[in-house]
């Protein structure tokens, strides 16, 4: 098939800058526009590859002449010139779905509301154990683009095991999920926005950790539109492939009913036991694949505490038993895997109180695993930007778990309406230093400090790190 020859990339960071490298290694007319400033680390790359770019404005002239545009995650589409571009019926896809043409490596795919980068990350940190070519991407680190742009090509040996590709380099991926075309692996964090443009990308092992209500301002306010979204990470699966589920999920389970899913399920749930998948019985939590292939671990053997990591661990363990790593590599991993920064992270215990930084918590629904999560009385810190937040399936775990709210926003109305008649002490600050403060005064010995704002991060700070940064500076210097 003939490809289109006038790639145009939109944002000049990781991923766009990946794409664009790809691309020109792959020998099309590259160009990469970015509306801010280009990265000087990004320019670099480009310029060493002989790639036109221009920042700080969008050329008409330069883009719409593109055959396939190629939109990072983070262009709006209400932004003019994609407006422009739709107009023109140029397609649009994501560099997600640019990369996979280029790989004939197996595609582990994880989406989601809340538990992506966890379980991404939990998943590679298996299969590395494992001691597999396994390389991670995706929204998380580095461009999967870039990654396929530095690809070795496979050995004769590693083709002629797996027959040569059909169709030339394009989507030539694994037969089978436990061969590992050319022995190679990409786990990929998968964003709402990413799946919206793949079209063709076939993932072979799909996670989908759970629904909830998020980035509605980008779905027209419409849940459905962001349901279809993430279902699309099996919209290319085969009955070889795999779709790894939470089942407790009301809003999954629903969505599953209407559509046709070709993949092998795989569901996991800490509610009831499931024939195929993972379940708890007591504190024992089994993979389960097949009537000879069982893995057994206790609830306590995990890294990672917290109800919300338990469904986690069951998710990446699940993916690693499909692409055969052995059951002692997978409890080993499952219980000495680090945390990542901000995600419920113990930061220290100053006068017999422990401070606990969940930064990333943006939603409610990451806030009520880390409420749920806590076994002492807690100082809540809470607020920023909200997305349209509804607090009611909070107030159940606050009034259990409560005793004081520190506010930590520009506009505070919203939590002090929802949760004044039920925690006597509300206070609002507005820097990371006065709410540490602040909280440390209204905790005791035994208690616990919990920053899980419920809400990004925008009105005091750069972003979820510099807040969870802050928060931690702030702790260190009581
Ligand atoms: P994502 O990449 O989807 O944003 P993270 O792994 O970064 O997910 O976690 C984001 C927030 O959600 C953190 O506060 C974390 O503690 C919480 N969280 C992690 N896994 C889950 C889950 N399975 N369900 C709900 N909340 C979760």
């Amino acid at each position: 098939m003939q490809w289109s020859r006038r790639v145009v990339i939109l944002g000049g960071a990781e991923s766009g800058v990946g794409a664009a490298v790809l691309a020109k290694k792959k020998e099309f007319d590259v160009f990469v526009s970015d509306k801010g400033k280009i990265d000087k680390k990004y320019r670099n790359v480009l310029s060493l590859n002989g790639i036109a770019y221009e920042e700080g404005k969008h050329t008409a002239s330069l883009i719409l002449n593109a055959d396939e545009v190629v939109k990072s995650p983070g262009v709006p589409e209400k932004a003019p010139m994609m407006q422009a571009i739709r107009k023109k019926k140029i397609p649009v896809i994501s560099e997600i779905e640019f990369a996979a043409r280029y790989t004939s490596a197996t595609l582990i795919g994880i989406t989601g509301t809340n538990g992506k980068t966890t379980t991404t990350s939990m998943v590679y940190h298996i299969l590395k154990n494992a001691g597999y070519n396994v390389k991670l991407g995706g929204n998380i680190g580095k461009s999967f683009a870039m990654m396929v742009a530095k690809e070795k090509a496979p050995s004769r040996a590693a083709l002629a095991a797996f027959g040569s590709p059909e169709g030339g380099e394009l989507h030539a991926q694994a037969p089978s999920l436990r061969e590992g075309r050319g022995g190679l692996y990409y786990v990929l964090e998968l964003s709402s926005f990413q799946l919206d443009g793949m079209f063709k990308t076939r993932i072979n092992i799909a996670i989908l950790t759970n629904i909830t209500p998020d980035h509605m301002d980008s779905y027209h306010y419409k849940f459905q539109n962001y349901i279809n979204s993430k279902f699309r990470i099996t919209q290319n699966q085969t009955q070889e492939d795999a779709f790894i589920f939470c089942t407790d999920d009301k809003v999954i389970t629903k969505e599953i009913k209407k559509k046709k899913i070709r993949a092998q399920a795989f569901p996991f749930s800490i509610k009831r036991k499931v024939k195929r998948g993972a379940y708890l019985t007591k504190n024992k939590l089994t993979i389960y694949i097949n009537p000879k292939n069982q893995t057994n671990m206790f609830v306590e053997q995990l890294a990672l505490q917290g109800r919300h990591n338990i469904y986690n661990s069951m998710a990446a363990g699940i993916a690693s038993r499909l692409v055969d790593v052995r059951k002692s590599v997978i409890r080993e991993s499952l219980s000495d895997f680090q945390n990542i920064e901000h995600r419920l992270e113990f930061v220290s215990r100053v006068h017999g109180v422990d401070y606990i930084n969940d930064s990333k918590a943006t939603n409610v629904n990451s806030t009520w695993y880390a409420l749920e999560s806590m076994s002492h009385p807690t100082v809540w810190i809470v607020g920023g930007v909200d997305k349209g937040n509804d607090y009611n399936m909070l107030k159940e775990l606050v009034k259990q778990k409560v005793k004081a709210i520190v506010c930590l926003g520009t506009d505070n109305k919203k939590i002090i309406k929802a949760f004044s008649k039920l925690v006597d002490t509300v206070v609002e600050t507005c820097s990371a230093n006065d709410a540490v403060r602040a909280a440390a005064r209204l905790s005791a010995k035994g208690e616990t400090v919990l920053l899980s704002p419920c809400c990004s991060s925008f009105d005091l700070f750069d972003n979820y790190e510099d807040r969870g940064r802050k928060f931690k500076q702030a702790v260190k210097s009581l």
